[in-house]
């Protein structure tokens, strides 16, 4: 329907236009008449008047109706083209160029032809009709003239064919050029509305096609923020950002380097698409964006300035985003395009941008997680894990252990005599004391192994991939370093610490976590009672509780 209404008015011009050129074609027409008609008017009234001139000079006697017939057919006016007539006052044709003598006397009587008529009663006249013995349309002058003393009505006729026909073949020229003017406006209309129809869907394709680019960017914007803000560690953020990043920004090759606590060094966090070709870490100096606090692409119309964390690479086109969260800037996000000057697409800007702002609000709540997180498993006086996280390890680790059948070993540690040293030396440096000891433990453990403050001087070290041996051996080594530690507090010297270790095994000897803290314990006191600054393992407990049995104690 809509679509007819369309085609009307789309014709709309062009019925008008048609309309005014019928209209000028007729108005044309009878202006071209009228001027045929004055035209030939002015040349036959010419021709009359050569005519009577003639007749007046040769002043012929007319007696008799042959001689006038005659004398008018001798007439250099009287030729093909002009038809001469000469009409008595009765209205008889007493002469005729075009008419034999015979014809002439069987021809009726001319009294009541208009130009007779007019011509008698007012000396000239004329009219333009079909004659039906020329068979063609003549043009009629006629004037009344006395000839030897007698009136007549001398009429000069013109076939109008000639002019007729050009009129007509002008008109047919002009309408043939009028209907090829409509022709190709219609034409024209329709092809022009046709082009205008094909850009009209091909726009409308493209913004059907941006529409859905957007809502897809949306829709990805918003499942990055969602899992973003699921993810509990940087490994998984690493994983999400990897997989979600590319479908928002393309093929583009990017990173997040992030502040560390001490704000004087970020270090490459996430990346993704191709090897990150920039430093791993570098100073906030290194970065124009992260000096300046807002964006920085390197190479744009304005300057050529690569930042010199991508010094590596010459001529480098990098975008840096600094990354904020709650009014602090917590990093940056960096995307590498590639060497030279690449055009950046606006777009592709706009949408880093969000992303980068995703990004920034999601690090930032991770890292706070991840610091609520430790705070939550952590000790706070040593920074070593506390007995929540060391139960919840031991379980874990007892459990890959049941399944890869893998030894897992257990050291407790208790500090000798340290009420007494706390008597002596004071409360804080037994603190001191307690710091000192964790980061010695702290360093000597591998990146699998957890030590733990489960309370008091009392600690423990989880060894998941060591059997007794091994663990014997690692325990000796703590209490030797542990021994030949001299700490200082206030300048006090603290004197010589020592520490007594039990250690114990899963699955064998120990077949539960409670066996195996149990035996560690025992191997604990057991060393106590030895005198302490020792380890002792649960099989060296055994055999000292059984020597002749050497029987295992019942756990
Ligand atoms: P032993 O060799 O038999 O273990 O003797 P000990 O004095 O260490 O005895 P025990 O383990 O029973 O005493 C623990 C002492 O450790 C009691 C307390 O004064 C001290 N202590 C526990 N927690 C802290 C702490 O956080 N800071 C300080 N400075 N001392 C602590
Ligand atoms: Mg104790
Ligand atoms: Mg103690």
């Amino acid at each position: 329907m809509s679509k007819l209404i369309d085609r009307k008015w789309q014709l709309l011009p062009v019925m008008a236009l048609s309309v005014v050129m019928i209209g000028g074609l007729y108005g044309f027409n009878i202006t071209l008449e009228r001027l045929v008609h004055g035209s030939v008017k002015r040349t036959t009234d010419s021709l009359l008047t050569d005519v009577i001139y003639e007749i007046h000079e040769d002043n012929p006697s007319f007696t008799s109706r042959l001689q006038i017939d005659d004398y008018i057919g001798d007439l250099t006016q009287a030729d093909a083209d002009a038809r001469i007539q000469v009409i008595n006052s009765n209205g008889v044709v007493v002469g005729d160029t075009a008419l034999s003598d015979r014809a002439l006397v069987d021809l009726d009587s001319h009294a009541n032809r208009p130009e007779f008529i007019q011509a008698w009663e007012s000396g000239e006249g004329g009219d333009v009709r079909f004659s039906s013995v020329l068979s063609v349309d003549l043009l009629y002058s006629s004037r009344r003239v006395t000839i030897d003393q007698q009136d007549y009505v001398v009429v000069l006729a013109v076939p109008m064919h000639h002019l007729e026909n050009m009129t007509f073949q002008l008109m047919s020229i002009l309408v043939g050029l009028a209907l090829l003017s409509i022709a190709m406006l219609i034409a024209t209309s329709l092809l022009s509305h046709r082009q205008i129809e094909a850009s009209v869907t091909a726009e409308k394709n493209k913004q059907d096609e941006r529409i859905h680019q957007r809502t897809l960017e949306i829709e990805l914007m918003h499942r990055l923020a969602n899992m973003l803000a699921a993810c509990q560690n940087l490994v998984e953020a690493q994983r999400v950002v990897e997989d979600i990043v590319p479908r928002i920004l393309g093929q583009v090759n990017g990173s997040i380097s992030l502040m560390r606590s001490s704000r004087n060094q970020l270090v490459n966090q996430l990346d993704w698409g191709d090897k990150w070709p920039g430093s791993k870490s570098f100073a906030p100096d290194e970065c124009w964006s992260l000096r300046t606090g807002r964006s920085h692409l390197s190479i744009e119309a304005f300057h050529h300035l690569s930042c010199e964390h991508m010094s590596s690479i010459d001529n480098n086109q990098t975008l840096c985003i600094p990354l904020t969260a709650h009014g602090n800037t917590i990093g940056i996000m960096h995307l590498y395009f590639g060497q030279g000057e690449i055009e950046v697409e606006e777009l592709t800007t706009q949408l880093a941008y969000s992303v980068a702002e995703h990004l920034g609000l999601a690090l930032a709540n991770l890292s706070l997680q991840e610091k609520l997180r430790s705070q939550a498993l952590s000790d706070p006086l040593t920074g070593l894990y506390n007995r929540r996280f060391f139960e919840q390890k031991l379980t874990e680790h007892t459990n890959n252990s049941a399944t890869s059948s893998e030894s897992l070993s257990l050291l407790m540690l208790d500090l000798d005599h340290f009420k007494r040293f706390n008597d002596n030396f004071g409360h804080d440096a037994g603190d001191y004391v307690l710091k000192e000891i964790s980061s010695l433990l702290k360093r000597t453990v591998a990146d699998d192994e957890i030590a733990c403050r489960l309370g008091g001087e009392e600690l423990a070290v989880i060894l998941p991939h060591c059997n007794m041996a091994d663990a014997t051996e690692y325990a000796n080594n703590i209490v030797n370093l542990i021994r030949t530690l001299h700490l200082e507090h206030k300048g006090l010297s603290l004197g010589q610490l020592s520490v007594s270790i039990g250690v114990a095994t899963y699955p064998d000897p120990a077949s539960d976590i409670e066996a195996l803290v149990k035996m560690a314990d025992k191997a604990l006191y057991l060393a106590k009672d030895q005198g302490r600054d020792r380890v002792v393992n649960y099989q060296q407990y055994n055999e000292f509780k059984s020597p002749e049995l050497g029987l295992v104690e019942n756990q």
